[in-house]
């Protein structure tokens, strides 16, 4: 039996394609959980595992999808069983091994989590592993001493995946969020998602040239890294933390340690890929209970396998809002 699978291939020049195609189950990866799959996302590392790999995709031809969600078809883990309803994120899942771009994937037992109560799966896609970060982030700022009622939060790349899924669990945690953005056209979009202010990209890119400047911020999420999480660090409320979670403005840090010696900053370091079972069965449920559906809702742009070699694109280029949710059926 058949099935399909969004599959990239690489030729010896380098030259890449990307296609759906009928593939067959002997071709899946080693595993202990087959899952048919329904639902599945784009994120940032989607974007270059549907192109030249970026690095992180080791073989072809692959088949991208860092995170899924569906249901157990046969499993010789104890854990699971035919039936039941599940999510993936990270593990390398979709990089060094084949993902959820396809209606059947291969995986160990230990990687996934139970579909947590009050999702759907294609909620959890729409949540995706671009969400679930944002609330591990969100988690390490309260961890820090973050409570609603300290000051203004920053979050950066606000109209992209993590930062629509933080803004909105921030607004809705009762924080005054300040959204930062390139897109001066998704002001309407970060309102609705709760974002008290707007925070024009310019404003804020521009590399350090005083290592202090206001105390600002109560806390961040920064989704850009690069001359914008430099800058932020030093407008941050003394004690504050800033939670670093991507580099789609860039890996350097140009910054001065200032803000650590005179300000007591914190710099929260957000990995979502190696993140042990229980912290993602708490950040899972936390999401469940303080991200509001309907504005999940709202941020979802729905697409098919065939659609992902442009929207991956897409994404790489800064031109994503919020989550793209594929359905793979
Ligand atoms: P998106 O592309 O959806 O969002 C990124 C946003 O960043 C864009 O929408 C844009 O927001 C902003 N942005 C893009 N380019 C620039 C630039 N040059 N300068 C400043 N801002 C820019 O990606 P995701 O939300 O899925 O991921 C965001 C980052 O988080 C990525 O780097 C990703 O790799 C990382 N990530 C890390 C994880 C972890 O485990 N640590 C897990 C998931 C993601 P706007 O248009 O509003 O300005």
């Amino acid at each position: 039996m058949s099935f399909n699978a969004l599959v990239v291939d690489k030729d010896e020049a380098g030259a890449v394609s990307a296609g759906v195609e009928a593939i067959t189950e002997d071709r899946l990866p080693e595993g202990d959980v087959t899952v048919a799959v329904e639902y599945s996302t784009l994120n940032y590392k989607d974007g270059l595992c549907l192109g030249s790999g970026g690095g992180l995709v080791r073989a072809w031809p692959h088949v991208p999808g860092i995170d899924f969600a569906g249901t157990v078809e046969a499993s010789s883990d104890p854990r699971y069983a035919p039936g039941d309803k599940v999510v993936l994120t990270g593990w390398r899942v979709g990089e060094v091994r084949w993902g959820g771009y396809a209606q059947k994937a291969r995986v160990m037992a230990d990687w996934l989590v139970p579909l947590p109560q009050g999702l759907t799966t294609r909620d959890a896609m729409a949540v995706g592993t671009a969400g679930f970060t944002a609330m591990l982030a969100v988690m390490a700022l309260e961890d820090h001493g973050l409570k609603p009622g300290n000051g203004p939060v920053l979050v950066t790349g606000a109209a992209g995946g993590v930062g629509s899924v933080a803004t909105a669990i921030l607004a809705k945690l009762g924080h005054e969020v300040a959204a930062v953005t390139g897109r001066p056209e998704t002001e309407a979009y970060l309102k609705g998602l709760g974002a008290s202010r707007i925070v024009a990209r310019e404003e804020i890119a521009e590399t350090v040239k005083r290592p202090l400047e206001s105390e600002t911020w109560a806390g961040c999420v920064d989704a850009v890294g690069g001359a914008m999480l430099a800058r932020v660090l030093g407008q941050m409320k003394y004690g504050a933390s800033v939670a670093a979670v991507g580099l789609a403005g860039g890996a350097a840090l140009p910054a001065t340690v200032v803000p650590f010696l005179l300000r007591a900053v914190n710099l929260l370091g957000i990995d979502s890929v190696m993140r042990p079972y229980e912290d993602r069965v708490r950040a899972w449920s936390r999401i469940a209970a303080d991200l509001p559906m309907d504005k999940l809702t709202g941020m979802v742009v729905p697409a098919r396998l065939a659609d992902l070699p442009e929207l991956g694109k897409a994404i790489l280029a800064g031109e994503v809002r919020g989550r793209v949710v594929v359905d793979v059926n």
